[in-house]
């Protein structure tokens, strides 16, 4: 990917001043949202690799690796917004962001979850999520899927 378009991840920041330093490992994420949003990519761009490292030994499975590659494969991702966090900032060890993922494929769809984050040796690591209630809006609003068409009148 040219190091100069915007990042996947939605923050509007050159890739290479945002995910991508972390992804290629030239930078550690100094935040969870900073990790999040990495792996969000990596979820984009199917670097299963990063996935697997960036994932918390206490809740890494013997399956991971195969589920990965399967959701990668058969998943693609449009958008990310990240909706809240709470601590994961450099001083703290662990770390929760709330974000909003859409998917285009396998079917339009939205993954709306809250995210806990461990610091450990100074890096961060993804443990668990919390599936939350899907964000609908009001059937004149925008959709969520970002189409720009209102709710009412989109996935008809
Ligand atoms: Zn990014
Ligand atoms: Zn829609």
């Amino acid at each position: 990917m040219p190091s100069s378009t915007p990042c996947l991840c939605g923050s509007e920041r050159p890739y290479s001043n945002c995910c991508g330093q972390y992804l290629t490992e030239l930078n550690i994420a100094p935040t969870a949202e900073a990790l999040m949003r990495s792996r969000y990519v990596a979820y984009c761009n199917g670097n299963v690799d990063y996935l697997v490292a960036t994932r918390h030994s206490s809740t890494r499975r013997f399956d991971d690796r195969i589920n990965l590659v399967k959701s990668v494969k058969t998943t693609v991702w449009e958008a990310l917004t990240v909706l809240n966090t709470r601590q994961g900032r450099q001083n703290n060890r662990t770390g929760y962001v709330e974000f909003m993922a859409v998917h285009s494929q396998p079917n339009w769809g939205q993954l709306h979850e809250r995210s806990r984050f461990i610091k450990e040796n100074g890096r961060w690591f993804y443990v668990d999520g919390e599936m939350l209630p899907p964000i609908l809006p009001k059937r004149n609003q925008a959709c969520w899927c970002g189409s720009g068409k209102k709710f009412k009148h989109c996935h008809g």
